[in-house]
């Protein structure tokens, strides 16, 4: 099950490789201290795994989405976790599809050759929530700058990326015809903002993620670093949201058949009352079960991801797959730590790590209960729920 074959084999073979020199015992340490995989990122980086998505101009591979998705799933499939660098594939997609030629010749090829990190994004708000274009923080041009003042949570790798991409109102709500207008977008350089009008409060929290509330304190940003038109940011943010919905997807995969494995191979070895606990069908169907249901998500992703490398439009099938990638990965997830009995409780299986780990995309980047409102308004043509 797990050798199966597919048209990215080589990068699998490649990746897995890597990813066999950092094992279980790795990725536990750095959780138990709750630290940054640093040398881990490293080897991806310069192994030039993060730039697949960079034009060959800039110095990238040129590799497409689906591609991605594969380098993602294979680093959760062999234990890691890849929550630590996706944000590097979709956040330099947005600067690429949106930049100007200068902005993309001046970072670019620094992110292609692994020196530079674009790994955070900040949209999330305390008090809005979901309800992005309520966010509340503000950038006001001013003598060639804007200025920026308000607050964000959750924001993801601030500690350990170069380069932020931020939301920020730059017309108020009153004044715009649409709400999803008047939000602009801008390349925050971490470097320079850090301590100079950007104070930045790490939030402990469930799984050994990196992520942040941010208070903004007349943070001043260069004009040039607007990415796009102003006013149009909220645009640029959903385009990117279908790539980094079809990454977690994938990502969820790697996890689920991280787990299958997992469960398989300890039904098979665990003897208790004279035969191997996978002989009993209450212990082999449910993981067959959960095998069924990542097997289904897998395609959905595929097609999600296919789509999206032809410029199809494909929002309907990233929140489907990853509505479905999450939900067969939690369950994976449930069904390994029932198979492993009380030995799943403890932390040198890695099980407890990874259940942990994969419960985020429940919520993460985008809640369950978005997506179905997703699928009844635009799929379904149901009226808007909120
Ligand atoms: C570990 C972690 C990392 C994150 N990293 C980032 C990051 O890097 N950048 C960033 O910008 N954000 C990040 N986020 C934020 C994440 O995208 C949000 O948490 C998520 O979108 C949900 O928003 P919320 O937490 O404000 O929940 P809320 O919007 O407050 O919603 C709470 C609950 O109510 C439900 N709900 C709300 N409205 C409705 C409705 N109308 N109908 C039905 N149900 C509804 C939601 O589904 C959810 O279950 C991160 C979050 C976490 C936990």
């Amino acid at each position: 099950m797990m050798n199966q074959t597919d048209a990215h084999q080589d990068i699998r073979d490649a990746v897995r490789a890597l990813c066999s020199q950092f094992p279980d015992e790795y990725f536990r340490k750095v959780d138990a201290e709750r630290a940054y995989p640093e040398k881990f990122v490293d080897a991806l980086m310069e192994a030039g795994w993060l730039a697949a998505m960079i034009p060959e101009e800039y110095g990238g591979t040129g590799l497409g989405l689906t591609a991605a998705t594969v380098i993602m799933e294979e680093i959760n499939r062999s234990g890691g976790n890849s929550g630590a660098v996706h944000g590097q594939m979709y956040n330099m997609g947005t600067l690429l599809r949106n930049g100007s030629k200068a902005q993309k010749e001046k970072y670019l090829p620094g992110i292609a050759a692994g020196k530079l990190r674009i790994q955070s994004m900040a949209v999330t708000e305390p008090t809005t929530g979901t309800d992005t274009t309520k966010i509340k923080t503000t950038a006001v041009r001013k003598d060639g700058r804007f200025v920026v003042n308000g607050q964000k949570v959750w924001i993801s790798r601030v500690q350990h990326s170069d380069l932020m991409i931020l939301l920020a109102r730059t017309t108020p709500l009153a004044d715009v015809k649409k709400k999803s207008e008047g939000m602009s977008i801008f390349i925050v350089d971490l470097r320079e903002a850090i301590g100079n009008g950007l104070t930045v409060r790490p939030i402990p929290n469930l799984v050994n993620h990196e992520t942040n509330e941010l208070f903004f304190d007349n943070l001043e940003i260069p004009e040039e670093n607007l990415i796009g038109e102003e006013g149009r940011g909220f645009k640029y943010i959903l385009d990117g949201l279908n790539a980094e919905r079809t990454l977690i997807a994938a990502e969820c995969i790697g996890d689920g058949y991280w787990f299958i494995d997992r469960a398989t191979k300890y039904a098979n070895e665990r003897v208790v009352f004279d035969r191997p606990i996978g002989k009993n069908q209450g212990v082999q169907f449910p993981i067959a079960d959960a095998y069924i249901e990542i097997e289904a998500a897998n395609l959905m992703r595929f097609k999600a991801a296919e789509l999206f490398d032809a410029g199809q439009p494909c929002g309907a099938q990233a929140n489907m797959a990853k509505y479905l990638a999450a939900k067969a990965s939690w369950e994976a997830a449930n069904v390994c730590m029932q198979t492993h009995g009380g030995f799943g409780f403890a932390n040198e299986y890695d099980i407890e790590r990874k259940f942990r780990e994969t419960r985020l995309y429940q919520v993460a980047p985008i809640s369950t209960n978005l997506i179905f409102a997703y699928v009844a308004e635009h799929l379904l043509g149901l009226p808007r729920s909120y």
